[in-house]
């Protein structure tokens, strides 16, 4: 009897897991491994040339004050190799051969593996515009993106250049604030009617809005871009369909990421927005789990859903790490995420899509107030605009589905927490 992801009863356990991809979700895919007291070869694949690192700071402190690559890692390498985990850095997998169970090398090698995890995160979406590809222009995932920011932003400084940042997402808007509260002239480029609007309700966006117009930072919103301008092969400006023209000494691109499938598409895996897993974290081959960005989530309405943050990663690693040894433990929790921007902290828990009713709780003006999202009469989901306990107080009222009026929720009054405990 061979086995197989999710078959209790097997009798032939793996002896060789490889992960490809060795970021937030490849190493929690390998830890908890070792967790689970498997005590086979863990191979753990990466392509950049460093320890699994947190990639939060790239667009936030460490983009400010530029401190070590170490200070980075989620793991050292020493601790990883204690735990007997074989980590590859450098090394990309070009492809699997699922009949064969094996992964080939960027080197030539053919690994075989009993058991495999796909967590190869995101690739950045690129602008299909001229210019996209001229010198100065960056987009954000990885340590090397940031490095080049960060150089990029000392050099715009250095000759007083403007820097133009296309999207006013979460990303795109760190990096704002980063290169404003550094002194530098900015301007985003939205192309839609407000901030983060694929997300938050208008009176966050609008809020955020204003908190950046109060730091300096010039929003435009509604623009199309047409060009990247430059000369002698390095960008000048950003030119939009109205005609207007942005001087740029930078741009930093930030309108997003694609699931990175390839490896699992060209493998003949379901994949659709990333690759199709289901809560937990198998995909299509009983011999493969998927965790973390480069995953679409086959929920129990079988619709679709992608989520691309640091949670998601850990959670969707573990159950991947579970299902590889036949166990079943499905991710449940209710998502969460966070921005910081200026001396503000956005926290975000559940899915707000869908909502039909907002009630804000606490000061808008200042601010610091939740947005609590309500579909009908059920609370989905709740914004927190620095108010950590009202963060902390919704992550559990969503976890445990405890009922909660628009009414209490609008009622400074009312102690939300006093929902919690049973009394
Ligand atoms: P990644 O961490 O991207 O790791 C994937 C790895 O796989 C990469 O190292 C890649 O090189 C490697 N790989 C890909 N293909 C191959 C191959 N064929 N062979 C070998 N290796 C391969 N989330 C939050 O919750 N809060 C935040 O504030 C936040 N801020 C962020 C700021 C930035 C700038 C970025 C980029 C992301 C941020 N995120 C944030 C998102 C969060 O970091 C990601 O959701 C998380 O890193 C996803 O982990 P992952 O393991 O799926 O992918």
């Amino acid at each position: 009897m061979t086995w197989a992801v999710g078959n209790r009863y097997t009798r032939n356990m793996p002896d060789t897991i490889i992960i490809v991809g060795a970021g937030q979700a490849g190493l929690q895919v390998a830890e908890s491994l070792r967790q689970e007291h498997f005590t086979g070869t863990i191979a753990l694949i990466g392509a950049e040339p460093y320890a699994p690192y947190n990639r939060p700071p790239l667009s936030k402190k460490w983009l400010s004050e530029p401190m070590s690559v170490e200070s980075l890692s989620i793991r050292g390498a020493e601790a990883i190799a204690r735990r007997q985990i074989d980590l590859m850095p450098s090394n990309t997998v070009l492809a699997i051969d699922r009949s064969a169970r094996s992964v080939r090398l960027q080197d030539g090698r053919q690994l075989p593996y009993d058991g495999l995890a796909l967590t190869t995160g995101a690739c950045l979406k690129v602008l299909p515009i001229p210019g996209a590809e001229l010198r100065g222009v960056y987009g954000l995932r990885g340590i090397d993106d940031a490095q080049s920011i960060a150089a990029a932003l000392e050099a715009c400084a250095d000759t007083h250049a403007p820097v133009v940042v296309i999207g006013g997402g979460f990303i795109g808007l760190e990096v704002a604030a980063t290169a404003r509260k550094r002194g530098l002239e900015v301007t985003v480029l939205e192309g839609l009617s407000r901030l983060m609007s694929r997300v938050v309700a208008p009176v966050v966006g609008e809020t955020m809005a204003r908190v950046h117009t109060a730091h300096g930072v010039r929003l435009v919103f509604d623009v199309k871009i047409v060009e990247l301008e430059g000369h002698a092969g390095v960008v000048r400006a950003v030119r939009t369909s109205d005609g207007q023209r942005y001087p740029a000494g930078c741009v930093v691109v930030g309108v997003g990421v694609n699931p990175d499938d390839a490896l699992a598409r060209a493998a003949g895996l379901a994949c659709e927005r990333g690759v199709i897993v289901d809560a937990c974290a198998r995909t299509s081959d009983p011999h493969i789990v998927a965790a973390g960005d480069c995953c679409a989530l086959r929920t129990a309405d079988g619709s679709l859903r992608r989520l691309e943050s640091v949670q998601n990663a850990v959670e969707q690693g573990k159950a991947a790490a579970a299902a590889l040894l036949g166990r079943e433990r499905p991710f449940t929790a209710t998502p969460w995420f966070w921005s910081d921007q200026y001396d503000l902290k956005l926290q975000m828990v559940g899915l707000s899509h869908g909502y039909t009713q907002v009630v804000t709780r606490g000061d808008l003006n200042k601010p610091a107030f939740s947005a609590y999202y309500f579909r009908d009469t059920a609370l989905i989901a709740v914004d927190s605009l620095s108010r950590i306990a009202d963060h902390m107080n919704a992550r559990k009222l969503l976890d445990r589905a405890i009922a909660v009026t628009p009414q209490q929720v609008a009622d400074e009054h009312f102690e939300l927490s006093s929902l919690l405990s049973p009394s």
